[in-house]
């Protein structure tokens, strides 16, 4: 999920290291699980010590797949460069499901100091997707054990959600051509709700996210004399707060959006006019229509700020996620397992929308399907520290009752 990163100061650690004692989660799992889970523990913080970037994860995914071989799965490598499919098929049904989970880590120096903490200067696993491989990978052997349904279950483990859409780059590769899916799902650990409970949303969930550089091109000069310079960092400025027009003047206030300037950078020195002044922005919306407004607005705000400053503007627009799109049927059989696993006191029907993305929307653009949220921690546990921090750490009480929830939903879904 990639995010914008926000202060927050380090948690204490969690009391309970022992992967043996896994709290109240223990009364959700399977039976198939029962008496496993520490070797899913395990497993996670293996992951964990172990962290790739984006496409690089050619350790976890060569893990997946001997796991998966290992169960009775038939294995899939390369789509998408280190993405695996695992494909379990029973009995003649022609029905079909897909699970993804992702695979990659970020550039982020860990300061958890926890037994299981990154070997890699710099990278570690600050969204959980070390956790997300584990739960899928916890159900995968608990299916593979019990395995009570008539149909194609597709384990999807991809490379590359934090910003290198991976999920593209695994259909581009014919991910759904090879391994078609009726239905589609993924969940993603949430800091800030209590553990194992989970959370539903119908329609836009998540935010569309592009990137733009805009270089405003004037003309040096000399601090002393700017009438014979055309100072493009004046430009830039005006730009810089005429941006923030455009979600307060012409987004409908009951709209989602969000236009931040995160990087301004012009000049060297006091007395001398720049050539150029370069701005990075990062633009979200939950509408795709609102999304286009976006584009609209600020090219042509920015373009004709600049030819009124005399200067010129060139503006490179760079579309990342699309908006996540949760599908009305999906997302209540996926609400429904949740109810009958851990009851209405653990499931927010319908939470907010958040501002991140993800690019699990790009297959829910093509299969139905539904992304949900499972929570981390809250108030002053551990998983409460929010993810892309360094101080985060995958809540690992949630490897039983995620994994619970993913073997109950293959269950309900083929029985359905
Ligand atoms: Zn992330
Ligand atoms: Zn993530």
């Amino acid at each position: 999920m990639p995010m914008a990163q926000r202060s927050f100061a380090p948690l204490p650690r969690r009391s309970i290291c022992n992967p043996n004692n896994v709290g109240p989660s223990m009364s959700y799992m399977g039976d198939a699980l029962v008496g496993k889970v520490g070797e899913f523990i395990q497993l996670r913080r293996d992951i964990h010590r172990h962290p790739e970037l984006a496409f690089e994860e050619h350790r976890t995914s060569e893990l997946v797949a001997a796991k998966l071989e290992a169960w009775g799965y038939s294995v899939h490598r390369g789509l998408g460069g280190t993405g695996v499919v695992g494909v379990l098929k029973r009995g003649v049904g022609k029905r079909s499901l897909g699970i993804r989970a992702d695979m990659d880590a970020l550039p982020i120096q860990e300061t958890t100091g926890l037994d299981w903490t990154s070997s890699k200067p710099g990278l570690m696993h600050a969204c959980g997707h070390d956790g997300h491989t584990a739960m899928l990978l916890a159900a995968a052997k608990a299916i593979a054990d019990t395995p009570s349904f008539d149909g194609t279950l597709n384990l999807i483990f991809q490379p590359a959600e934090e910003g290198g859409g991976g999920a593209v780059r695994m259909m581009d590769d014919g991910l759904f051509e090879q391994h078609p899916c009726d239905a589609v799902f993924a969940m993603h650990n949430m800091p800030g709700t209590p553990a194992g409970h989970f959370v539903f949303r119908d329609g836009a969930a998540m935010a569309s996210s592009d990137y733009i550089t805009i270089r405003i091109h004037g003309t040096g000069g000399h601090g002393a004399m700017p009438h014979r310079a055309a100072d493009p960092l004046v430009a830039a400025a005006s730009i810089v707060m005429a941006l923030q027009t455009i979600v307060s003047r012409n987004v409908d206030p009951l709209d989602t959006a969000v236009v931040t300037v995160g990087a301004l950078h012009a000049g060297n020195a006091n007395n001398v006019i720049p050539a150029v002044a370069t701005m990075e922005l990062s633009v979200r919306a939950l509408d795709p229509d609102v999304r286009l407004l976006l584009e609209q607005r600020i090219k042509a705000l920015v373009n004709a700020q600049a030819e009124s400053f005399g200067v010129r503007a060139e503006i490179d627009w760079r579309k990342g996620y699309c908006v996540l799109v949760n599908h009305t049927k999906e997302t209540e059989f996926a609400r429904q397992v949740a109810l009958n696993l851990v009851g209405s006191d653990r499931v927010t029907l319908h939470g907010p929308a958040i501002t991140g993305s993800e690019d699990f929307a790009f297959m829910l653009e093509k299969i139905p399907g539904s992304y949900l949220l499972i929570g981390n921690g809250d108030g002053d546990s551990a998983g409460a520290c929010m993810v892309h921090n360094p101080s985060y750490d995958f809540n690992d009480d949630n490897i039983a009752v995620g994994a619970a929830y993913w073997a109950a939903l293959v269950r309900e879904f083929f029985a359905s």
